[in-house]
């Protein structure tokens, strides 16, 4: 009986029930059964750690933007243990010109939607970093 007041005071309190890299129940059921292959080689992934045998095609969470303050459908998704892996903490353009990419065929055309998505993205910011928007886009004379 006291356990169970608790879990609703809980519930009530953070509003949502999280796992633990922060990720909420909702958004990660969603992002469960839109990645059933990893985002980036393609491969069927598999949901639990294997007793024997290679774990390269374990399912792990993925932030496409090395930002664990960013939960959004956009930037969570689930990738295999080695992409993963290769992956770390590298800026995903950088990463696809990676050897493990190179050999492996994945390139911005072969990604799943939800990264070609984030690469667009990332373009525009850099070119804006960059300034070659300022004239045309953001500075125009009045
Ligand atoms: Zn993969």
């Amino acid at each position: 009986m006291l356990l169970r007041i608790g879990r609703i005071i809980i519930g009530r309190a953070t509003g949502t029930y999280m796992n633990r890299w922060g990720i909420p129940d909702w958004l990660g059921k969603e992002v469960r059964a839109r990645d059933k292959a990893c985002i980036y080689c393609g491969t069927p992934m598999i949901e639990q750690m294997p007793l024997h045998g290679p774990r390269s095609a374990v399912a792990t969470w993925e932030h496409i933007i090395n930002d664990a303050n960013i939960i959004t459908r956009e930037n969570i998704a689930r990738c295999c243990a080695a992409c993963n892996s290769s992956k770390g903490t590298k800026k995903l353009s950088d990463w696809l010109q990676s050897p493990y990419c190179k050999k492996r065929g994945i390139n911005k055309g072969t990604v799943a939607e939800v990264i070609k998505a984030a690469l667009s993205l990332g373009e525009f910011q850099d070119k804006r970093d960059k300034g070659d928007y300022a004239q045309d886009t953001f500075q125009r004379p009045l």
